[in-house]
């Protein structure tokens, strides 16, 4: 598909206050981050908390300001456009939010709810045509058209999920960030969820950008997968790749974490898994940052920030040893 939107150069930061007498201290959660999403697919981004993905969704849809870089939809550059232009925008790109019921406002009905985009962002549409299309994306995701006066209180989490869903589908979008939308569910209901998203998205002809911690979750679902750390791209593959011959050391060992059975990948055997902490973002390592977790750290490693090398078939890997190591694994 054509790049439906491309992220160049992303950069941001957080300033925070510390004490009156103190200067506030800067946390880089995003830096120098680049790629596409192309029409029609789902591309998943990973990490553990405090990698910065949430903060790349809400950057991608500009509900936060990025500090440097651009974010082209269809060659257009979202940080430059005025609140005006990015209200008409707001149609083509929607979110669907981690915790189903804390995004519902209580007060409004689930008719009201899910009408709330169209409502502000297409004043022009008739209150019948409203509710209308409110009723079609009810039924889209499964909600009986009985439940359209009913609370967000009276749902359980996996139904409360559904409604935020209608209500992202309501303007039309053609993408929709997705954060963690299944991390708050019951198991069981889970993969409910991810096959309705499966199927809104060949039905509506979507793109998803699918923010997860949990690799097994963004398996099922996604083409590619961009992994995060501490802020910076450590990897982007296409996912089987990812799955079966994960490049760089972060991957290889949050495979080893994700509860995948029997993942076929013995280089992600070779290691013991992710020890300690993700470092603070306000002083993060020197070089690359994943360097205080990784066993294959060398001086390098700590002196230069390792480049996103594009390999062979479309991956990108941002390690100085990953050929190095690719050849101690496999016995080279
Ligand atoms: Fe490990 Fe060095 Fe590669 Fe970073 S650059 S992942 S520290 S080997
Ligand atoms: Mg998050």
């Amino acid at each position: 598909g054509i790049p439906l939107l491309e992220v160049e150069n992303l950069k941001k930061t957080f300033s925070i206050a510390t004490s009156l007498l103190r200067k506030p201290l800067t946390l880089t959660a995003l830096e120098d981050i680049n790629f596409t999403v192309r029409a029609g697919e789902t591309l998943g981004i990973v990490g553990e908390s405090g990698c910065g993905k949430s903060t790349l969704g809400r950057c991608i849809l500009q509900l936060i300001e990025p500090d440097e870089g651009k974010v082209l939809w269809l060659g257009e550059d979202l940080t430059k456009l005025g609140s005006e232009k990015m209200r008409k925008r707001r149609q083509d790109l929607q979110i669907i939010f981690q915790d189903p019921l804390a995004s519902l406002n209580p007060r409004m009905t689930v008719g009201e709810i899910i009408a709330d985009p169209l409502r502000t962002l297409r004043p022009d549409i008739s209150k019948t045509e409203r509710r209308a299309r409110v009723l079609r994306m009810m039924e889209a995701v499964g909600l009986l058209p009985e439940m359209i006066n009913r609370y967000p209180h009276e749902f359980s989490g996996g139904q409360a999920q559904r409604i935020g869903i209608a209500r992202a589908l309501i303007t039309e979008p053609k993408l929709i960030v997705c954060d963690e939308p299944v991390s708050a569910l019951d198991v069981s209901i889970q993969a409910q969820i991810l096959n309705l998203l499966s199927e809104l998205k060949e039905e509506f002809g979507l793109t998803l950008v699918f923010i997860s911690h949990d690799l097994s979750v963004v398996r099922h679902v996604s083409d590619r997968i961009l992994v995060l750390y501490l802020g910076r791209i450590a990897e982007l593959s296409p996912g089987h790749e990812l799955y079966t011959d994960p490049k760089h050391p972060y991957s290889q060992a949050l495979l080893l974490a994700a509860p995948i059975p029997d993942p076929k990948t013995a280089r992600a055997r070779t290691l013991e898994g992710l020890k300690g902490e993700v470092p603070s973002p306000i002083n993060p390592p020197s070089g690359c940052r994943f360097r205080t977790r990784c066993p294959y750290a060398k001086e390098i490693c700590a002196d230069q920030v390792p480049p996103l090398e594009d390999i062979e078939g479309g991956r990108l890997v941002a390690c100085h040893r990953w050929r190095e190591i690719e050849a101690e694994l496999t016995g080279g």
